[in-house]
């Protein structure tokens, strides 16, 4: 039974992240076009057409639709898609890592917030507050309390991270004579910093920035301009270098220095 339960988890945890998935693109659509979460119920942005119960199956919907709504045949973003797919991921892979423990929900749940403030960013440059300061306050408890990170870790996390990003923020404003880096990142990096402690952030900032160069270079095999103008948000990608350090991190520091530094 133990095996049963072991092996059927990620399985359950996917179906579990594709659910949250479409919850997140009722979320991010809602931000953006102001509607409110619980009502009108779902439907087609340009016709209006409300969803079936088919419709509303994460993912599977898009593709039995090929990507067309179903009342005027215009195309849906593949943001609603990909949203479901990563959260699913996400939710996979949380549990081959962490199997059914708190160390599961707690990522599942602050995943889930970096997932939906990622896309806001992408489509609007803004890392709504009301996403960041309440994940934030709570980033703080969760670490000490549910992941068992020592107290002075996550706080000294927490204000490394922030002042890291404000400082850059202050630079680039500087030199650069606009804004660039927003203070959004700043909040965002409050949240992440206490979450995965400060000895964490050295890395997950290191991959972060390594995803948003290769992200600028690919940006501009279609555009003109310099790396400095690309303009790219930068919430998904430190998002994405948090949520790579929660799953692989620790292990990648472990053989990081059994290889570089042999006993
Ligand atoms: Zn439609």
């Amino acid at each position: 039974m133990d095996t049963l339960l072991r092996s059927a988890w990620p399985v359950c945890a996917a179906v579990l992240g594709l659910i949250l998935g479409s919850f997140y693109n009722v979320c991010i659509h809602r931000y953006l076009t102001g509607e409110s979460i619980i009502t009108p119920p779902s439907h087609c942005p340009h016709c209006r057409k409300r969803l079936g119960v088919a419709e509303l199956i994460p993912l599977f919907s898009f593709l039995y639709l090929r990507g067309r709504c179903a009342g005027c045949g215009q195309p849906i973003s593949p943001r609603y898609p990909l949203v479901e797919a990563l959260s699913g991921l996400w939710a996979c892979l949380l549990a081959l890592n962490f199997g059914l423990s708190v160390p599961f929900f707690v990522y599942l749940a602050f995943g889930g917030l970096f997932i939906v403030a990622s896309f806001i960013d992408l489509a609007i440059f803004i890392l709504p507050d009301v996403l960041t300061l309440p994940g934030a306050a709570l980033a703080l408890p969760a670490s000490v309390l549910l992941l068992g990170l020592p107290w002075a870790e996550a706080v000294a996390g927490a204000l490394a991270g922030a002042g890291l990003f404000w400082l850059l923020h202050l630079v680039y404003r500087v030199v650069r004579k606009r804004e660039g880096l927003g203070l959004g990142d700043v909040k965002l990096m409050l949240v992440i910093g206490a979450l995965i402690g400060v000895k964490a952030l050295p890395l997950a900032i290191l991959w972060g920035s390594l995803a948003a160069l290769l992200a600028s270079v690919a940006w501009l095999k279609g555009h003109r301009g310099s790396l400095a103008q690309v303009p790219i948000p930068f919430g998904p990608f430190l998002s994405l270098g948090a949520m790579a350090y929660i799953l692989y991190g620790p292990a990648f520091l472990d053989w990081y220095w059994r290889t570089i530094l042999p006993q």
